[in-house]
């Protein structure tokens, strides 16, 4: 595929609106490309440059790209960056900065797709002193080759603004009306007609594969029987089954049936554990290999554990190492950051798994297992041993007073609450669809993504000050609030606006005066005393004396609570006030 037909395409996926036309735009493309595009361009499409189960980065800042564009055009880095601001897209002005050079490239071989991609994947590798001149040498020849749209989305792709809305929905639909429902050109509807369960078993593949690449050309090779290619594999993380939120242990009984296993809810960080003999791996629920850093569980993971090939999902729990008393996830927070004096560290802070879900099971996938039976599987498996690997506290009951003083127990126990758990509950990777419910005597915390904000007065006028933050609806975020509070001035006594700051800036995609608009991607939890309806918001509510709580890097902007979510908690705020 030539890099212009891809530049078209995005150009083109951004002059449509609806979401099938988007989708019909893209199955038309996929279905001539060779096999090697076919597995490039899910990426392209979402501006991604390796699947999703990889955590790797290109290491490619805006102030890069600035300088490519600067070297490449002539033109001078403060320049453009006036340009910048005043335009608010650097594709554009890079565009604009190429026509006026345009003898340059007249006679250059045209760039495809694939170069591109493989070059940029290469990034990650290029380390060492010279690393930055090296990847601006290639960008350059890049840039230098491009004509028109094609320097627009190089800039885009490159700083990680593509802008096009392209997320996993709309590619799942796409590759499906591409390879499996191909009579769909024919017919004159303005609907997708995508069967229920089709869709559902194809984002089932994205959810344990979480290879947009691999998963297109199954599809495309294996459009009848593709769910025989689609395994499970140990050391590739899946999508972790997520909860739904209920109001009391009451409700929960309601959405997960008599009796149901109730669990402590800790307040750690979810890990999933795969183990094949004496090797281990540990994912977060990003999907990040964060192995190196618990040298403190390995052992016992090792050790504790029968079978030999597994997966687990858990919590990670801090506790004091004196007292043994659970620490909450802010204290143990660094534990999954820290690149040095890791094993000092866990000394001092030491964690243990509280396993709660069995996933694989030697050569058995457990995910249509009843959760009743995955348990049973779970306490077979684990050899207990206090402070080490311990699985979660559990109750069987159908007997609400019995359940409630379980709740209050835990909350005493200085836990977040309770999960409710349906005995014949599947497992679900990536879905919150109710087989297990949360129950937090805080109902009003919220996930949010940082989508701007705004630069201080003052002594904090190098900081951003104020942080607009968003839900999710589909595969776009909308704006729910401004929230300054809740963030601290010295680090000890919490996140501070300039580690916040740190994290966004280079994560700015468009600046106005003080004001910024960043690329999604920090999530926070947000804590507020209520939501109500608003104009201000793009999602048409806001938030009523929010501040922000802790940062949730265990969290991806996938995560994010949505719209639907709001919705649901306005209605109960509602009945609560009743
Ligand atoms: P939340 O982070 O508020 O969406 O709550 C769901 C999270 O609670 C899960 O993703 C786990 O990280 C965590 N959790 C703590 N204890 C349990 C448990 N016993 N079973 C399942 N999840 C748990």
């Amino acid at each position: 595929m030539l890099f212009k037909d891809y530049a078209d395409l995005m150009f083109k996926l951004e002059s449509v609106s609806k979401r099938y036309d988007k989708t019909k735009l893209i199955a038309e493309v996929f279905k001539n490309l060779d096999d090697e595009d076919v597995k490039i361009l899910p990426l392209a499409l979402q501006g991604n440059f390796f699947p999703r189960y990889i955590t790797l980065d290109i290491g490619v800042s805006s102030k890069l790209v600035l300088k490519a564009i600067s070297k490449t055009y002539n033109s001078s880095v403060e320049k453009i960056e006036k340009l910048w601001k005043e335009k608010g897209d650097l594709g554009l002005v890079a565009q604009s900065l190429s026509k006026k050079e345009k003898q340059m490239s007249l006679f250059s071989k045209s760039l495809t797709l694939k170069e591109v991609f493989n070059a940029l994947q290469k990034f990650p590798e290029i380390t060492g002193e010279k690393s930055v001149d090296k990847k601006l040498t290639i960008i350059i020849g890049f840039l230098s080759r491009a004509k028109d749209l094609e320097v627009k989305y190089l800039v885009r792709l490159l700083i990680g603004d593509l802008r096009a809305g392209i997320g996993e929905g709309i590619l799942r639909d796409s590759l499906i009306l591409s390879f499996i429902i191909k009579e769909w050109e024919h017919r004159e509807t303005d609907e997708l007609l995508i069967p229920k369960d089709l869709s559902e078993k194809v984002q089932l593949a994205f959810d344990i594969l979480n290879d947009e690449s691999e998963i297109a050309l199954i599809l495309k090779y294996h459009p009848e029987d593709f769910e025989k290619f689609i395994k499970i594999k140990i050391f590739r993380p899946i999508k972790l089954m997520l909860a739904q939120r209920v109001k009391n242990v009451q409700e929960s009984f309601s959405t997960v049936g008599k009796p149901a296993m109730f669990e402590y809810k800790y307040d750690g960080f979810r890990v999933q554990i795969h183990k094949n003999n004496d090797e281990i791996k540990l994912f977060t629920r990003k999907l990040e290999d964060v192995t190196k850093q618990f040298p403190d569980v390995l052992p016992y993971l090792k050790k504790n554990i029968k079978a030999k090939k597994i997966i687990l999902d858990s919590e990670f729990i801090g506790y004091d190492p004196e007292t043994k008393k659970a620490l909450p996830f802010q204290k143990i927070s660094q534990r999954i950051k820290r690149k040095y004096d890791i094993i000092k560290l866990s000394e001092l802070l030491p964690v243990k798994p509280k396993i709660f879900d069995i996933i694989l099971l030697e050569d058995k996938e457990l995910l249509n297992t009843h959760f009743k039976e995955r348990r049973k599987l779970l306490e077979e498996n684990v050899i207990v041993e206090e402070n080490k690997i311990e699985l979660s506290n559990a109750l069987l009951t159908d007997n609400l007073e019995e359940a409630q003083q379980f709740y209050n127990k835990s909350l005493e126990e200085g836990n977040e609450g309770l999960m409710a758990k349906n005995l014949e509950g599947i497992y679900k990777p990536g879905s919150r669809v109710g087989y297990m419910v949360k129950i937090k005597p805080i109902l009003d915390t919220l996930d949010l993504v940082i989508l701007g904000g705004e630069y201080g007065e003052g002594k904090r006028s190098n900081w951003i000050s104020s942080f607009i933050v968003g839900v999710r609806s589909g595969d776009e975020f909308l704006t729910i609030g401004k929230v300054g509070s809740g963030l601290k001035e010295k680090e000890e006594e919490g996140l501070t606006f300039k580690q916040l700051t740190e994290m966004l800036k280079p994560l700015i995609i468009e600046e106005k005066g003080k004001e910024v608009k960043v690329k999604p991607k920090i999530v926070v939890e947000v804590a507020m005393e209520e939501i109500q309806k608003s104009e201000s918001y793009s999602s048409g509510f806001a938030l009523r004396f929010p501040r922000i709580i802790k940062l949730r890097d265990d969290k991806s902007i996938d995560e994010t609570t949505t719209l639907e979510e709001i919705k649901t908690i306005y209605k109960l705020q509602r009945h609560r006030n009743e």
